[in-house]
């Protein structure tokens, strides 16, 4: 017999965990979906996860919302209040503080399996949801009035809508036939935690040069030693021959690439090498589904936006969805769906096309174009108003739409 729901979200991950936390809050009844098993298992600091976010303070705000942010421990948060950017061709560098916009900080790096590892918790304790984990989705149905779902488990589901928080290799997407538009950015990304030789000033560190765009971004210090995460986004053969160096000279190589601003002393987590892909639905609805997430967009990490462009999907979700369950209107029907869809593309696309802009920018190594843009940067650490709206849009408090 098939157990009844609002919704069926698949995908588990930060984007979907957090989006079933904030639907239950307007009474809908939840199944979510998870091929993982929910266990995050949390290495012990100073061997930080490797997957680590930078939260926007709109992204914190609804995390708080969900009860979810207070359960982190504060160990395992690195506020930052500084940000500075760098071309390594140049003198063009820019700075951002919190104070030029009475914020009190920037944002927030969390490791990834930390936040996920809460946000399994939150869900635990909340009756409306039913957590079917180590599971999948085998077959579905979708029309206008409702989504029939059956799991390799043998479960049988029924909801008004499936929503897709697969992340970025949804099967969901490709098998109901969502188009994209999608590159190769020609780079991989290189993460790690590494050890350095000085405080970090709370500050996120990166550079654009000759080595690829460097992060050196913030994590709590324990006994007064100093860590960073970085992604390092290289040519992916340029990430194979990193990947293959022994640790001294990778360390070695990265304190070259960050322009000698910190003595690199070792590497407590392995490194990973992750390929990076822009790719953008070119629907975000059907009827009886919605992609939210990854699953609906991803963009390069040069300004740790992903996750928090996924957050916002789902407060336009929320949004959405509990105005229409108040009204009684079937939340799988087009035109409840597709005020999501106006609410969240624009956003995205333009997420999407700076982010594109910004790595063509400094992938010429050109010196006209160099020259160009060093005076560009220059001029831009001038004009405070122009980088109060650029911080502003990144901690998700105005939008570009
Ligand atoms: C190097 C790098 C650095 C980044 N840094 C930042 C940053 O600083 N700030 C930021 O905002 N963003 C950042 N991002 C982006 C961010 O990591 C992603 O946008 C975010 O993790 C997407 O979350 P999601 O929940 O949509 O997808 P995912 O995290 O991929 O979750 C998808 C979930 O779906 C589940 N799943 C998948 N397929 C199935 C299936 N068939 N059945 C059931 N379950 C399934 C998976 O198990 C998983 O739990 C970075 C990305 C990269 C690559």
């Amino acid at each position: 017999m098939a157990k009844s729901y609002d919704l069926i979200i698949v995908g588990a991950g930060m984007v979907g965990a957090l989006s079933a936390i904030l639907l239950a809050k307007s009474s809908l009844r939840i199944a979510l979906v998870d091929k993982h098993d929910g266990d995050y298992r949390l290495s012990t600091p100073p061997a930080y996860d490797s997957r680590v976010s930078a939260i926007s303070s709109q992204s914190k705000a609804l995390l708080e919302t969900a009860g979810v942010w207070q359960g982190i421990p504060l160990e395992r948060i690195a506020s930052y209040d500084n940000m500075v950017v760098w071309d390594g061709l140049g003198d063009g560098h820019v700075d951002f503080n919190a104070e030029t916009t009475s914020m009190l900080e920037l944002g927030c790096l969390v490791e990834n399996a930390v936040l996920n590892q809460q946000l399994m918790l939150k869900i635990r304790d909340v009756k409306n949801i039913d957590l079917y984990l180590s599971d999948t989705l085998e077959s579905h149905e979708l029309s206008e009035s409702g989504v029939r779902a059956e799991l390799s488990s043998g479960h049988v589901l029924e909801a008004q809508a499936i929503v897709a928080a697969d992340g970025a290799m949804s099967k969901l997407r490709t098998e109901n036939a969502f188009d994209t538009v999608e590159w190769d950015y020609g780079h991989s990304a290189i993460v790690a935690t590494i050890e350095i030789d000085k405080s970090h000033q709370n500050t996120a560190w990166q550079s654009f040069g000759e080595e690829g765009i460097l992060a050196f971004l913030p994590l709590p210090s324990v006994d007064q030693r100093h860590f960073v995460s970085i992604v390092w986004s290289v040519p992916p053969k340029e990430a194979e021959s990193l990947m293959a160096l022994e640790v001294d000279a990778f360390c070695r190589r990265l304190h070259y690439a960050i322009d000698k601003r910190f003595d690199v002393l070792g590497v407590t987590q392995a490194r990973q090498s992750i390929p990076l892909r822009q790719r953008h639905a070119k629907e975000y609805v059907k009827p009886g589904m919605v992609l939210i997430g990854d699953a609906a967009h991803t963009i390069h990490p040069l300004a740790g936006q992903g996750a928090n462009l996924g957050f916002s999907d789902v407060k336009g979700l929320v949004e959405v969805l509990s105005k229409a369950h108040r009204r009684g209107e079937c939340l799988g029907a087009s035109n409840v769906l597709r005020r999501y869809q106006r609410a969240r593309m624009l956003d995205n696309i333009a997420m999407s096309v700076g982010m594109e802009a910004f790595k063509r920018l400094f992938s010429t190594q050109q010196p006209v174009f160099v020259q160009l843009r060093n005076i560009g940067m220059k001029r831009f650490n001038h004009d405070v108003a122009l980088k109060q709206k650029l911080i502003a849009r990144a901690a998700g408090l105005a939008s570009f739409s």
